[in-house]
């Protein structure tokens, strides 16, 4: 439903005198602020803020979370985010004042809990892993990599090797190449094949002895389990390289294959996707790392450690890389991924993962007869179809079905990635969603690619925004409000 008076700013709605708060009466002898402060620290006037009252406030930020999609009220089947449902007993147990009021200066016995907590999730990711060490340091995914790239870099260092490339697939997600040159890397793209997997010829082709690490996401992009993983691990070692696992699509192969076991040295977690923590507006969020037992001195300091009964924060680790984060990371994420973890449990992970997969697969087999999906009849956790033979045919884009889907009530997917599909459309349902769900949103694709492209294009219509310039409110936001002249 459209509120028009909801989208108005706070302080276009301010009416004079207005009050949300009502201070007690004071009860001590009032000064006036001029014979406390120099006159030069003094404003020349009031500060110019929204006058309102307390159910103002509370229906302006209700009615515009109301204006936008969320998991909690649509599916959302966003691919490469694994936008699945938060469980809220999750939030629940994360504010518990035991954990959520921690101070993160108080002394190590006095936070035995949560340090049992966070070493009992080390344990967990590496076994996940396949790997031998974690760090629950970085905040984000793209953190994780940018991390991971350094600890790797210490290694190179420490060891004497002169390795400055980093390989990454042209399906890549954009953050690989960001992290591997902000770590110091040059990087060079390797071809994928007609197959949607990495080009063996291409790979073998620019591997030399400059190869620092091979940045691989398996599932990839389109949705594909590369079977050659193994060979291409063999590869990267036989020319020195380290095998890098961009762990964004662990919701497909949770409990039933292990990134250490194919062959990967170090990787991260995606928890607000895999451990369904909440992707919160830009953060804060959490991106653990895993690593093979030879890169383990360089993870940044400190590490959450055991001593006989005890837990304690474990800073001498001269090798580290040092902090790359305040305190231990964002532990509020990271309890919640405990308590999914826990939940779940080893056989509940894996069911996780089938669902996810069969999910999918399901979708994939409603939606592949409106919109042709090029890489193949199965798929992983996710697919990518295409509207190209659409936009040839009538003119309609991937970027106008994504936009009439909000229309029927569901989030668009992905759009335009990976960049090697064109008109890409990348569907993840997750294993949350029930087949009626994945019933209706086929169906309303069905009715999508059959409408007129007029229509189409001037979508969504139902909304509170349309189609927003998004490069100009990229390029130039307004961040600032401006009281129209009086
Ligand atoms: C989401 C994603 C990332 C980045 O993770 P963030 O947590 O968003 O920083 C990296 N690679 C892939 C394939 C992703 O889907």
């Amino acid at each position: 439903m459209r509120n028009e008076q909801a989208a108005d700013l706070l302080f276009a709605q301010s009416r004079p005198g207005c009050r949300a708060v009502r201070m007690p009466e004071c009860d001590v002898p009032a000064e006036a602020v001029e014979s406390l402060l120099p006159r030069s620290a003094l404003a020349e006037r009031p500060p110019d803020l929204p006058e309102l009252t307390e159910p103002d406030v509370v229906r302006h930020f209700v009615n515009l979370s109301a204006q936008n999609m969320s998991v909690d009220g649509n599916f959302y089947p966003l691919g490469s985010c694994t936008m699945k449902y938060n469980p809220k007993r999750n939030e629940a147990l994360a504010s518990v004042e035991g954990l959520a009021g921690l101070h993160p200066y108080q002394r190590s016995e006095t936070i035995q809990g949560m340090l049992a907590l966070l070493h009992a999730l080390q344990e967990m990711l590496a076994e996940i892993a396949g790997l031998d060490a974690v760090s629950l340091q970085p905040a984000a995914g793209a953190h994780g990599e940018m991390t991971a790239l350094f600890v790797a870099a210490a290694f190179l260092r420490d060891t004497g090797q002169h390795r400055d490339v980093v390989l990454i697939p042209d399906g890549a997600h954009g953050t690989n190449p960001a992290s591997a040159a902000m770590a110091g890397f040059r990087t060079l793209e390797v071809k994928s094949s007609a197959a949607g997997l990495v080009d063996l010829g291409d790979l073998a082709a620019k591997l030399d002895a400059r190869t620092a690490v091979f940045m691989i996401t398996n599932p990839n992009t389109l949705g594909l389990f590369d079977r050659q993983i193994g060979q291409i691990a063999e590869m990267v070692h036989a020319a020195g390289g380290l095998v890098y696992l961009d762990g964004a699509n662990m919701n497909a192969i949770l409990g039933i294959a292990r990134p250490g076991d194919f062959g990967a040295d170090l990787m991260h977690f995606n928890p607000h996707k895999t451990f369904s923590g909440p992707h919160g507006g830009g953060g804060p969020g959490a991106g653990p790392i895993a690593v093979a037992g030879k890169l383990a001195p360089y993870l940044p300091a400190p590490l959450v450690a055991k001593r006989g009964d005890c837990y304690t924060l474990d800073f001498d680790r001269p090798k580290s890389i040092g902090r790359v984060r305040s305190f231990f990371g964002n532990t509020g994420v990271l309890v919640r991924t405990y308590c999914y973890l826990r939940t779940h449990g080893a056989e509940g992970l894996r069911r996780v993962a089938e669902n996810a997969v069969l999910n999918a697969n399901y979708l994939l087999s409603r939606v592949k007869d409106c919109l042709p999906v090029p890489h193949g009849d199965r798929c992983m956790h996710e697919f990518v179809a295409s509207a190209q033979r659409l936009k040839a045919e009538r003119g309609v884009t991937a970027m106008d079905v994504a936009k009439r889907l909000l229309d029927y009530g569901f989030h668009a997917p992905t759009v335009y990635f990976p960049l090697i599909v064109r008109e890409a459309l990348m569907i993840e349902p997750t294993e949350t969603e029930a087949k009626a769900t994945l019933d209706s949103f086929a169906a309303a694709l069905q009715r999508i690619v059959a409408e007129d492209a007029g229509l189409l294009h001037d979508a969504p219509h139902t909304t509170a925004v349309c189609r927003p310039d998004e490069v100009h409110a990229a390029r130039q936001p307004i961040l600032k409000w401006t009281a129209p002249a009086r």
